[in-house]
């Protein structure tokens, strides 16, 4: 990950919702349907749909309701996309609008590497596990790190 403090900004969950998702070659790939500390979901298609769980690491910027990555869209297909919708007790979504108090109350776009306890409290409120690979762990900080690391 890029560390880059000075770039760093807050975005709340709430905002993020509904904003249309761009590939670092310009496609657009949907709309975020879900946000959670790790990652973004991006609900493409209506009929058919699929997901692409964007790892945040891999969030470029946040510009006047588009989020930009950094990976192509060959890339995103390859590596993120699932046909299951997310874990709604995991998530913040329009659905389940709870988590926007309790567990995800901010989005830190490009996390700063000195707070990553932040929510280590609540850990056992829901199973941790990597929603790309399914790997799960302990901790909030330990599945973040390897969110970081692998994906
Ligand atoms: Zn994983």
């Amino acid at each position: 990950m890029a560390s880059d403090p000075a770039g760093s900004i807050k975005i709340d969950a709430v905002q993020l919702i509904d904003g249309r998702v761009y590939t670092l070659d310009g496609v657009d790939i949907g709309t975020i349907y879900a946000v959670n500390k790790d990652f973004i979901v991006v609900k493409n298609g209506i009929i058919n749909s699929h997901f692409y769980y964007i790892p945040v690491d891999n969030i470029q910027k946040w510009n006047n309701g588009k989020l930009w990555l950094k990976t192509t869209k060959q890339n995103v297909k390859k590596d993120y996309e699932k046909d299951s919708a997310p874990d709604p007790s995991a998530y913040y979504m329009k659905e389940n609008p709870r988590h926007h108090e309790t567990y995800f109350p901010s989005f830190v776009v490009i996390p700063p590497k000195t707070s990553p306890q932040a929510h280590e409290g609540e850990r056992d409120q829901h199973k941790l596990e990597c929603d790309l690979c399914h790997a799960s762990f302990r901790t909030q900080s330990e599945l973040t790190f390897h969110i970081d690391k692998m994906h």
